[in-house]
């Protein structure tokens, strides 16, 4: 069965809204416009209960199906939040405020879902609850966990979750997925070396912090060569390397390095803030300097459970003919700690030949949209079927 015919009809409709969004982009917590747009429009979709203010600036609304017997509830998420990046793709509709677009397509997510949303409010063809789920700071906030950790998923029984994200690369409204972990852990981490500065032309009085960090990063990169077993994945980089002085006759007496490190497992998470400690403080106290780090771990594994993936791929090959097996993905998603609450998965559908998320020139596409749309509506009435 390819897509519904109901958001064919409702594609106009739903374009307009994403655009709008488009237009008027909002970085993590501060996505109160979007919020009230999606809150009101859930209202007059007759939505059952809407409500705002949940993790913040999140949106839940809740559309009962035509009977409820099964007992089951189903939520449904997307993100709000747009990057803080200065738009570049020269679209009549590109974003009116500087440093703000929407560069990874929530504008897309959120759009979809409130197309989904119309539709099940309008038709109730299922045994159950839908809960849907709009949330804000995906972008580096943890707005999910926000959300959870204000009791959502107890609050309305959600029992299993599913997300979607759209993927440039991937050929227009097709589908991919992968179970188990699929995007990475994101920690980053800060290293503080303390030597002693001088005059750079008597540098035996100085404990030169520049030397040493510069062996500290060479040095970092045998966690991933060396360290960690090589069939697994891991990605250490060094991304700011700043010293206390920009003179050119001056030894600085510190220097600060920054880094992010990704991971999908729990045994090179700990590795990698482990050895970071290690030679960071090994490296400076052999050199006669100090090192401090600290490491701080940001959103974990997002991993997809086995049943709700398979039940994602038949779903999406019922939408779109087929469903692709998705590359691990080393970058991070917050939805990890809705997939830690509760089981359920993540699937990818496909932007096409477009410029990378988080690039100035993406733009989400919206002939992705009756796909997007489908897959949400058909996740909801496959898994609750009406009698
Ligand atoms: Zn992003
Ligand atoms: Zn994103």
């Amino acid at each position: 069965m390819p897509v519904k015919n109901r958001f064919a009809e409702l594609q106009d409709e739903i374009t307009a809204w994403r655009r709008d969004f488009h237009e008027n982009p909002e970085l993590l917590f501060e996505t109160h416009r979007t919020a009230g747009i999606v809150a009101e429009k859930l209202r007059e979709f007759g939505c059952d209960e809407v409500t705002e203010g949940i993790g913040r600036t999140g949106v839940v609304g809740v559309i009962k199906g035509k009977a409820s017997g099964s007992g089951k509830v189903i939520g449904l998420r997307a993100d709000m939040d747009a990057l803080p990046i200065n738009e570049n793709t020269g679209v009549p509709y590109a974003s009116k405020t500087p440093n703000a677009m929407h560069a990874c397509g929530h504008d897309g997510h959120t759009a979809m879902l409130l197309g989904a949303a119309k539709y099940l409010a309008e038709t109730r063809n299922f045994d159950g609850t839908v809960v849907v789920i709009f949330q804000p700071a995906e972008e580096g906030g943890g707005g999910a966990k926000v959300m959870c950790d204000d009791g959502m998923m107890e609050r309305w029984g959600i029992q299993e979750v599913y997300g979607m994200h759209n993927w440039p690369g991937q050929p227009l409204g097709s589908f991919a997925i992968r179970p188990g972990p699929f995007f990475a852990a994101t920690d980053t981490y800060e290293v503080v070396v303390t030597g002693r500065g001088g005059h750079a032309a008597k540098p035996h009085e100085t404990i030169d912090p520049v030397v040493i960090s510069a062996q500290i990063v060479t040095a970092l990169q045998s966690i991933a060569s060396r360290n960690a077993d090589p069939v697994s994945q891991i990605v250490v980089s060094v991304t700011s390397f700043v010293t206390s002085s920009q003179a050119f006759n001056v030894i600085p007496p510190r220097v600060t390095l920054r880094g992010t490190v990704r991971t999908l497992s729990p045994e090179n998470r700990d590795l990698a803030e482990t050895r970071i400690s290690e030679i960071c403080t090994g490296i400076a106290n052999a050199m006669h300097a100090e090192a401090t780090v600290s490491y701080s771990r940001n959103y974990p594994v997002m991993v997809n459970h086995d049943e709700q993936t398979d039940f994602a791929v038949e779903v999406a090959k019922s939408v779109a003919g087929d469903c692709a097996e998705a590359p691990l993905v080393m970058g991070g998603e917050d939805f990890a700690f809705m997939l830690n609450e509760r089981p359920g998965a993540y699937i990818l559908v496909g932007n096409g030949d477009t410029a990378m998320v988080h690039s100035p020139e993406y733009n989400f596409d919206d002939n992705a949209i009756p796909a997007g749309c489908s897959w949400y509506a058909e996740i909801v009435e496959r898994r609750m079927p009406a009698a």
